[in-house]
């Protein structure tokens, strides 16, 4: 009787239960997003809003679960039992793929150079594709971020540039030169060291032809299905940056053997691998010797889109849990109705919003490349956003899952897929005490640095005064802890906050940015929730409902 019952499904109503978040456009119902990038952009916000329509369809966000629980395979060897070093990848994830290069996302401010609102332009794009799916992002943020150090050698830049630039993404296994797309991977952490870099062993050898031989290993190597790696390796006049491509030019396989994938914690749609090279097919890019500031520019750049994905996750988490809230009821009241629930929502719509605008402060200064002030802002501003953009992803992530309750632990829900990811880009491209103790570093090394950093928040001056009193304090905290590894954790949560605040004042949100002001400079609860009397918390978590 009870089986047959079950069967029928006749044994009670579903009531009370969310709907799931789909349809709902990623630009057009975004307003923080949108007030940011629609005055800048202008008619290019139409390319937007059909890619945040396109993602928000129920499809492509099963797309985004399906190219995460159908995770990577690896195939060392065909049937025949020659060695192929393949990695399978479900459909949906190069659906994924194909998204992100045909709207250009790894692409567009380098072919649109004279686009003034480039970086903005792709900023939203990532901070769109991010939320629905991350794993992809890593293959796209590289292939981005490699330009710059492409670029440095002419004659690889000929041959490179125009297929990574180009719009079209093709998955296939071959010698570059036949191919109609390329992604790029970058191979630098060993199993000794990965901060470390100069602690690299892979050995490069001159085969006197211009090209060389690599024979090591890379712990770490991500999307290895990419067509080249950039690596770093060391020669006679030290560690060097190399070009590895996967096929050599001569089309027959380079030395490239993939060891194994990781079992990560998150992170699965995107393969992380152990590769050895044994004598690869390598050629320079940049000046021998000169390895670190040759990738420098790409790590600078991948940083960057680490603040991007990890303000993202914390937008689709925060969208997400406005949305549940908004329909469920307990004890015969919405959530969103109910004081407590509030004050923990629009805690986390503060912050959403404070690293989407500080993201965003970042794109500006590369969109300004030849302004020597907007530069060294930016060589601030990178690691205190990495740092604690991708730490308070964390906290928020935890926290969106338990305002849905048990529903927010259950993998049908996006926030578990989300609070696994978002650790992930506070390790990679550097750890947070590395980011914290770059910001040192950058101090150290730039003297004009920290007045540049307070010149920018100087214009915020005057119009909160809780903001002001915290800038005065800061200026007088500051140079005490400049040489201090052990602040420095503490400097870069002083810097991060005044500058969230100081972009929010700025960006003419007083509803945001008094809250912010008052939460995160003078209240300081160390969990979301702790907001102070007198804060709009309807109206800020209205800002952010997605309709
Ligand atoms: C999923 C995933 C994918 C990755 N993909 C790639 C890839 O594609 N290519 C690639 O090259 N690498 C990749 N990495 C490697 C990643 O960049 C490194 O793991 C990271 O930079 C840290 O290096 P490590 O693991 O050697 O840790 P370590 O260098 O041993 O650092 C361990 C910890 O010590 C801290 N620390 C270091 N120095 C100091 C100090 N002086 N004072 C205080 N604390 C310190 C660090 O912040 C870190 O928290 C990937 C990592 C992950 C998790």
């Amino acid at each position: 009787m009870e089986s047959r019952l079950h069967i029928s499904g006749d044994t009670h109503d579903v009531f009370n239960q969310a709907s799931p978040f789909s349809n709902r456009n990623l630009y057009d119902n975004d307003i923080p997003l949108r007030e940011l990038l629609s005055p800048k952009i202008g008619t290019i916000a139409s390319r937007l809003s059909e890619l945040g329509k396109t993602l928000s369809q129920p499809e492509w966000i099963k797309k985004g679960f399906q190219a995460n629980e159908n995770t990577p395979v690896f195939h060392s060897h065909n049937r025949f039992g020659q060695r192929t070093d393949t990695i399978e990848f479900h459909p949906a994830y190069h659906e994924l793929m194909a998204l992100a290069i045909t709207n250009e996302i790894h692409a567009y401010p380098w072919t649109h150079p004279n686009e003034k609102h480039r970086h903005f332009v792709r900023m939203g794009m990532f901070y769109m594709h991010s939320q629905n799916e991350a794993g992809t992002g890593c293959p796209i943020s590289m292939t981005f971020a490699c330009i710059p150090a492409i670029s440095k050698t002419p004659k690889i830049a000929k041959e490179w540039l125009p297929r990574i630039l180009g719009n079209q993404y093709d998955p296939n296994n071959m010698v570059f030169s036949e191919k109609k797309g390329l992604t790029i991977g970058m191979a630098m952490t060993e199993k000794q060291g990965g901060t470390d870099v100069r602690a690299n062993t892979t050995q490069a050898v001159d085969m006197g032809n211009g090209c060389y031989e690599l024979t090591g290993h890379k712990w770490f190597c991500s999307a290895p299905m990419s067509d080249a790696f950039l690596t770093l390796a060391q020669t006679d006049e030290g560690l060097t940056c190399f070009l590895v491509p996967r096929w050599k030019p001569d089309g027959t396989k380079n030395n490239i053997h993939i060891q194994r994938i990781k079992n990560k914690l998150g992170n699965k749609s995107n393969a992380s691998a152990e590769i050895e090279y044994r004598k690869a097919f390598a050629e320079i890019l940049g000046e021998k010797g000169r390895g670190v500031p040759t990738i420098i520019e790409m790590v600078g750049l991948t940083r960057y889109d680490c603040m991007i994905g990890s303000s993202a996750l914390m937008r689709r988490a925060v969208s997400e849990v406005i949305h549940h809230i908004s329909q469920r009821k307990v004890m015969g009241r919405l959530l969103l109705e109910q004081p407590l629930m509030q004050n923990v929502v629009a805690d986390m719509c503060l912050e959403s919003e404070a690293a989407l605008v500080m993201t965003a402060r970042a794109a500006q200064c590369l969109e300004s490349e030849d302004d020597i002030a907007e530069q060294l802002l930016m060589r601030l501003l990178m690691p205190v956003g990495k740092y604690w953009i991708c730490k308070r992803a964390m906290q928020l992530a935890g926290e969106a899952m338990e305002c849905w309750g048990g529903n927010g632990y259950v993998e049908e829900s996006i926030l578990p897929r989300i609070y696994r990811e978002v650790p992930v880009n506070s390790i990679w491209e550097g750890s947070g005490n590395v980011q914290c103790l770059d910001i040192l570093r950058a101090l150290g090394k730039h003297p004009d640095i920290l007045a540049v950093f307070f010149s920018e928040m100087d214009k915020a001056k005057g119009m909160n005064s809780i903001f002001d009193k915290y800038l005065r304090k800061l200026k007088i905290e500051i140079p005490h802890t400049l040489h201090q590894p052990f602040l420095a954790r503490r400097l870069a949560e002083q810097l991060a906050k005044g500058f969230q605040a100081a972009q929010l004042l700025l960006a003419d949100k007083s509803l945001v940015a008094d809250a912010f002001c008052e939460a995160r400079l003078k209240h300081q609860g160390l969990q979301f929730g702790n907001l102070p009397d007198g804060i709009f918390t309807e109206k800020i978590i209205q800002r952010h409902h997605m309709g």
